[in-house]
C-alpha cells in the first residue's frame, strides 16, 4: 500500500500460513535450534520481580496527585505491564514451567496479570491457540483487524487513533470475529483478578488500581514500548505480512526478540535467542512508527 495510506482491501493470500514454513524453514537451516528448545527457568523469578515492583509502586503512588499518578503510569507503571503482557504470551506457551505443568502456566499467567489490572490471561490463551493455528485466517485469527478496522482507520489520524484504541480492539475484536463461551479458566481469571483490585483498592485506595490499569491501556497503545506492535503487525512490503522487532526495548519483549517465525519454536527461552537471531533477518526499528503513518492499518499479525 505505500506510505501513502489508502482504504484498499486486505492482502488476501492462499497459501499456507505462514509460521509452519518459517518453523520448517528455520529448522531446516538451524537445526540447533531445537536443543535451545524448552521451559524457561529464568521466567517465573523476572515476571515475579515485575509483579512484586508494580505493588511496590501502588504503593508509592497512594498519596500523589492524579497528573503524577498518569505520568508514572505512562513512564514507568505501563512499560512493565506491557513486558508483562508479553511475559504472559510466552507463558500461553508454557515457558514457565513446561508442558508438563501446563496448569501451573496457567495459575502462574493469572499472578503475572494481577498488575495488568483486567482479566485477560486465560482468554489470551484461548485464542491465542487459533493465532498460531490459523495466523491470518479469516474470522479465525482474532489478531488480523476486521475489515470495518481497515475500512475506516485509513487516513494518518485515524490511524494514530487507532493505535491509540489498540488495547480496546484487541479485547473487544476476539467478541465479535470469534466468540466462544467463557472457560472455568476465565472466570478463575476474572475473580482472582477482582480479589487482587479490591485488595490493591483497600490498602491504599483507588488511585494504585487505576494507576495499573491506566497504565495497561496507554502503554499498550500509542507509546514507544508499543513499537513493536508496529513492526509485528503492519504490511510495508508487498508479501511480507509480518516482520521482526530488534529495537530498543527489545529486552523487555521475551520470546518477543525472536526473528519472525522462530516464535513458532514455542517453547524457546528468550535469553538464548540471540543465537537463533537469522543473518540478514528484516530489521524494522521504532523509527517504522512514522512509516506507519502511509501503512496500512491492517494486515496480518504476529
Ligand atoms: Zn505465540
Amino acid at each position: 500500500m505505500g506510505i501513502e495510506g489508502g482504504r484498499g482491501d486486505f492482502e488476501w493470500v492462499y497459501n499456507d500460513q505462514p509460521h509452519t514454513s518459517r518453523r520448517k524453514e528455520i529448522l531446516a537451516k538451524y537445526p540447533e535450534i531445537k536443543s535451545l528448545m524448552g521451559p524457561d527457568p529464568q521466567l517465573k523469578w523476572v515476571v515475579s520481580g515485575m509483579v512484586l515492583t508494580q505493588l511496590l509502586a501502588c504503593y508509592l503512588v497512594r498519596h500523589l496527585s492524579w497528573k503524577w499518578v498518569l505520568f508514572w503510569a505512562y513512564a514507568f507503571g505501563g512499560c512493565i505491564n506491557h513486558s508483562l503482557t508479553l511475559a504472559i504470551h510466552d507463558i500461553s506457551h508454557n515457558v514457565a514451567f513446561g508442558n508438563k505443568q501446563a496448569r501451573w502456566n496457567r495459575w502462574f499467567a493469572m499472578f503475572a496479570n494481577v498488575p495488568i489490572g483486567l482479566p485477560y490471561s486465560a482468554s489470551f490463551k484461548k485464542y491465542h491457540i487459533d493465532h498460531h493455528r490459523y495466523l491470518g485466517g479469516d474470522g479465525l485469527d482474532v489478531d488480523v483487524p476486521t475489515e470495518l478496522e481497515g475500512w475506516f482507520f485509513c487516513t494518518p489520524l485515524r490511524k494514530v487513533v487507532w493505535l491509540f484504541l489498540q488495547p480496546f480492539f484487541y479485547a473487544l475484536r476476539p467478541l465479535v470475529v470469534n466468540p466462544k463461551p467463557v472457560s472455568q479458566l476465565e472466570a478463575l481469571n476474572a475473580v482472582v483478578q477482582l480479589v487482587a483490585d479490591i485488595m490493591i483498592y483497600y490498602l491504599w485506595g483507588l488511585k494504585p488500581v487505576l494507576y495499573l490499569i491506566s497504565g495497561s491501556i496507554l502503554c499498550l497503545g500509542l507509546h514507544p514500548i508499543s513499537g513493536h506492535f508496529i513492526a509485528e503487525h503492519y504490511m510495508f512490503l508487498k508479501g511480507h505480512e509480518t516482520y521482526s522487532y530488534y529495537g530498543p526495548p527489545q529486552p523487555h519483549h521475551f520470546q518477543r526478540r525472536l526473528p519472525h517465525g522462530a516464535p513458532r519454536l514455542s517453547k524457546h527461552p528468550w535469553q538464548q535467542t540471540t543465537a537463533c537471531e537469522e543473518n540478514g533477518s528484516r530489521v524494522l526499528r521504532l523509527a517504522a512508527a512514522a512509516y506507519l503513518l502511509g501503512a496500512r492499518a491492517v494486515g496480518l499479525c504476529l
